[in-house]
């Protein structure tokens, strides 16, 4: 016991941060309050994606792309514009060395739709775009209008000071993320795959530096996130005779479809502290506090502790595994009718250890009722897991803590989808990261109630995309 005790002592003495090399900080003046006045006028175009493409009003898209010729026309001029499915936007800056790969930068600029009913929550209209001395405020200025403006704006400050790349720039602008990235960045992968043109890496949404989002963990993290999840969408179906609700047998299509969703809930896909999800936890715990180090210090001893108090916390629970959200029902019209069927739509999010045949395989095994008709309704793989050991990752990593100061940088998992998984299939490593420092209180307003950005964060973005442009050009 002494000796077990000695060894778990030992071994969370070892478990301690790796040493911060410091990185100097880059001083880059930028003009904060005309950012701000962009990203205000980029959010009020109505860039609202539907799901019913017929309902979209892309008079909106237009006007912002006429916009953004505007107020942009550096950009415009200097580099050459692709046009894609009329509103996704490519903007290709020539390197002066050919031979080096190129890379790409993106950021969709449809927003998703203000729920009918919460608009009198916003403190400000969703589509006024007001700036008050700290925040320019509405849909889009997180998500991610405030990304494509600072993209736009770092481009225009490098053209300013006559900068030329020595690799091939990409700037994507895309119009459908929010309803599946279909014809946006589906079409510039095909694009970049058709024409030969081979990416080092892209860049694009899925993470921030998070302020206090980590349980435990005192220094802000920068999630640079290397892979997502996969999306699955089953429709589950129970069948039965139907009839009279006043004579009803022991079991109906309701009960049946309920047993089903009882099983599924009851056994989680396995999931665990292994792969990417270990190598996560393995740099955020080094900060943690000593009850919680001594734990992820000794795996070996702890780990199904670790993995039942994780699975606990709806976050964390969503790291370790492929999740599963029974999101809709429906049975009979009319309550005194059983239904001859019922049916159930249930949501899983694929953690990439697994892939859409093993969780339907899994689901068929889980339910294991011959009465219950199992239909995909839609679904994506997911992501390879990009290196968190490449030359781009610790460029990421140094831009980072460049602008936004000491921080813990960690390989993450995006567990929503991005455009990021079509330019996977073009790009040697695709990161997903935006430049700005969130609390958690921040992030409520992404896709929710009174989005907003910091004016200190819209600054650094603008000098991170300078930065890291600049800085991705050394070592060619
Ligand atoms: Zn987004």
């Amino acid at each position: 016991m002494l000796l077990l005790t000695a060894i778990v002592l030992f071994r969370t003495w070892q478990f301690k941060p790796a040493a911060i090399t410091p990185i100097p900080k880059a001083n880059i003046a930028v003009n904060s309050q005309q950012i701000a006045e962009h990203l205000s006028q980029a959010v009020q175009f109505k860039t609202i994606s539907k799901e019913h493409r017929s309902e979209i009003d892309y008079q909106q898209f237009s006007a912002f792309i006429s916009w953004l010729a505007q107020i942009y026309p550096d950009v415009h001029q200097q580099l050459e514009l692709k046009k894609f499915n009329d509103y996704t936007l490519l903007f290709h800056w020539r390197g002066s060395e050919a031979h080096n790969k190129a890379i790409l930068l993106s950021a969709h600029y449809d927003v998703v739709p203000v729920i009918a009913g919460t608009e009198s929550l916003w403190s400000h209209p969703p589509f006024a775009g007001t700036i008050d001395s700290e925040h320019v405020w509405g849909r889009g200025t997180l998500d991610d209008k405030g990304s494509a403006i600072t993209l736009m704006e770092a481009i225009t400050h490098l053209l300013a000071q006559d900068y030329r790349p020595k690799r091939d720039v990409y700037i994507a602008l895309t119009h459908d993320e929010e309803i599946g990235s279909k014809y946006g960045a589906a079409a510039i992968a095909d694009y970049f795959a058709d024409a030969a043109i081979a990416l080092e890496w892209s860049l694009d949404e899925g993470s921030f530096v998070l302020d206090g989002m980590i349980p435990g963990v005192e220094p802000k993290v920068a999630s640079i996130n290397v892979t997502e999840k996969g999306y699955l969408t089953l429709e589950l179906i129970a069948h039965a005779k139907g009839g009279h609700s006043s004579m009803p047998p022991s079991e109906t299509a309701v009960s049946i479809l309920a047993q089903a969703i009882v099983n599924l809930k009851n056994a989680p896909v396995p999931g665990g502290l292994e792969g990417i999800s270990a190598q996560i936890y393995d740099k955020m715990a080094r900060h943690m506090p000593f009850s919680s180090r001594v734990l992820f210090a000794n795996k070996w001893l702890f780990g199904s502790l670790i993995e039942n108090k994780m699975s606990e916390m709806n976050s964390a629970n969503a790291m370790l595994r492929t999740t599963t959200a029974p999101t809709m029902l429906s049975g009979s019209e009319k309550s005194n009718v059983l239904p001859i069927e019922a049916k159930a739509k249930v949501n899983f999010r694929i953690h990439p250890r697994d892939s859409v045949e093993s969780i339907i395989a899994y689901v068929n095994a889980v339910i294991d009722d011959p009465r219950i008709e199992i239909g995909i309704v839609e679904q994506f793989e997911p992501s390879p897991v990009s290196s968190s050991e490449s030359p781009a990752f610790k460029l990421l990593a140094n831009a980072a803590q460049s602008i936004h100061g000491d921080l813990v940088v960690v390989p993450g998992l995006t567990v929503g989808g991005t455009d990021s998984r079509r330019y996977q299939l073009v790009a040697d490593d695709s990161y997903r990261f935006l430049p700005m420092t969130l609390t958690s209180q921040e992030l409520t307003g992404f896709h929710g109630t009174n989005e907003k950005i910091s004016i200190e964060n819209l600054t650094k973005a603008v000098q991170f995309y300078n930065y890291l442009i600049k800085q991705s050009d050394q070592n060619l």
